[in-house]
């Protein structure tokens, strides 16, 4: 299961290159984390990591279940679930 390059791509805009994470578990400032992200360091490590993941691990692969996370929010949240 993974996105389209197209799906990817409209949530980024969605996002606007920013973290879309919004949970209170984590430590953000703000309800939302909204860190600033790069666009060509998806999925590794470094400065502006991201990665694409699932809202849910049973919704599909629409851009609606595609939430764009910086790569701490998705180390702590995981492949699955919230
Ligand atoms: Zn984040
Ligand atoms: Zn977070």
């Amino acid at each position: 299961m993974a996105f389209s390059e197209e799906t990817v791509k409209k949530a980024w805009s969605r996002a606007e290159g920013k973290c879309e994470c919004k949970r209170d578990r984590h430590d953000h400032n703000t309800t939302k984390c909204n860190k600033l992200l790069v666009w060509e360091n998806r999925g590794r490590e470094g400065r502006g990591a991201w990665e694409a993941h699932h809202m849910n691990a049973n919704g599909g692969d629409s851009m609606s279940n595609c939430e764009i996370l910086c790569w701490d929010c998705h180390k702590k949240t995981g492949s699955f679930g919230s």
